[in-house]
């Protein structure tokens, strides 16, 4: 069985500054994929060139079997793949109500659509409760929860989280990973980038360790947990 996507031997860079010196991993359906790593590794210019943000120097990048290296970032939300940036980029003067929709831009479902407003609120019941107030009156956490939210009205097939817990207080952290472990339960793809090692690894199936443009490390989230090496670089143990 062909992975859901397949990562080959990737290369990005920016100019001169080879930020993806070839990386390869795969993400199977129903699984949560963990890329780890300092600041600088090349985590978020991995997802932007998978969003088709950015374009890669060399290597492949499969999504159901089908390369999207020639396809624009539009045309990739349309086949599946949803990316909640980091930094969040919510729209602070428009609803928040409105900012779940824009998410749902090129779906024309009504009811589908009405449906998965609902789920988010479900999901994130502060987000209902507050539907038709500025985004912009949210807190950090609560703007990471409509992120998470828009990228989901898409229905992708995967779903990728740049850094979702950054910036967030230990208690929104919390609340922020155990919605991504309850999404998981349902059946949501998920390529998850985190400085916050523990937390991510503690709910991933596979992780992977980049330094530097490249993987150095993988494993499966739980080796990974209690792998000497990475204990000690990313779990601040002696
Ligand atoms: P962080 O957690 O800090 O976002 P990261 O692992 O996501 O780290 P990237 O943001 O992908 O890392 O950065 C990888 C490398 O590419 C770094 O050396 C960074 O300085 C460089 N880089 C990122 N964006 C640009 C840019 N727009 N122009 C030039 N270099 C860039």
């Amino acid at each position: 069985m062909t992975a859901l996507l397949e990562v080959e031997d990737l290369r990005v860079a920016y100019g001169k500054i080879q930020a993806v010196k070839g990386i390869s991993f795969t993400v199977e359906e129903g699984e949560v994929v963990t890329l780890i790593g300092t600041n600088g590794a090349g985590k978020t210019t991995t997802l932007r060139t998978l969003s088709g943000l950015l374009k890669p120097v060399s290597g492949q990048i499969r999504f159901e079997g089908k390369s999207l290296r020639k396809i624009p970032a539009h045309k990739i939300v349309s086949l599946g793949l949803a990316h909640s940036p980091e930094g969040r980029h919510i729209f602070p003067r428009m609803s928040i109500e409105d900012n779940l929709l824009l998410g749902a831009f090129l779906r024309s479902d009504k009811a589908g659509i009405d449906k998965d407003v609902q789920r988010a609120y479900d999901l994130f019941p502060i987000l209902g409760e507050r539907r038709k107030q500025a985004a912009g009156t949210l807190s950090g956490g609560e703007q990471q929860m409509l992120a998470m939210g828009r990228a989901l009205m898409s229905q992708p097939k995967l779903l990728m989280l740049d850094e979702p817990s950054m910036g967030l207080s230990p208690i929104m952290m919390q609340k922020i990973m155990a919605t991504i472990a309850e999404l998981k339960s349902q059946g949501t793809t998920i390529l998850l980038v985190e400085q916050n090692a523990q937390a991510a690894l503690a709910l991933a199936d596979h992780g992977h360790v980049m330094e530097i443009g490249k993987v150095v490390l993988s494993g499966t989230g739980q080796d990974l947990l209690h792998d000497e090496s990475v204990r000690k670089a990313y779990l601040g143990e002696d």
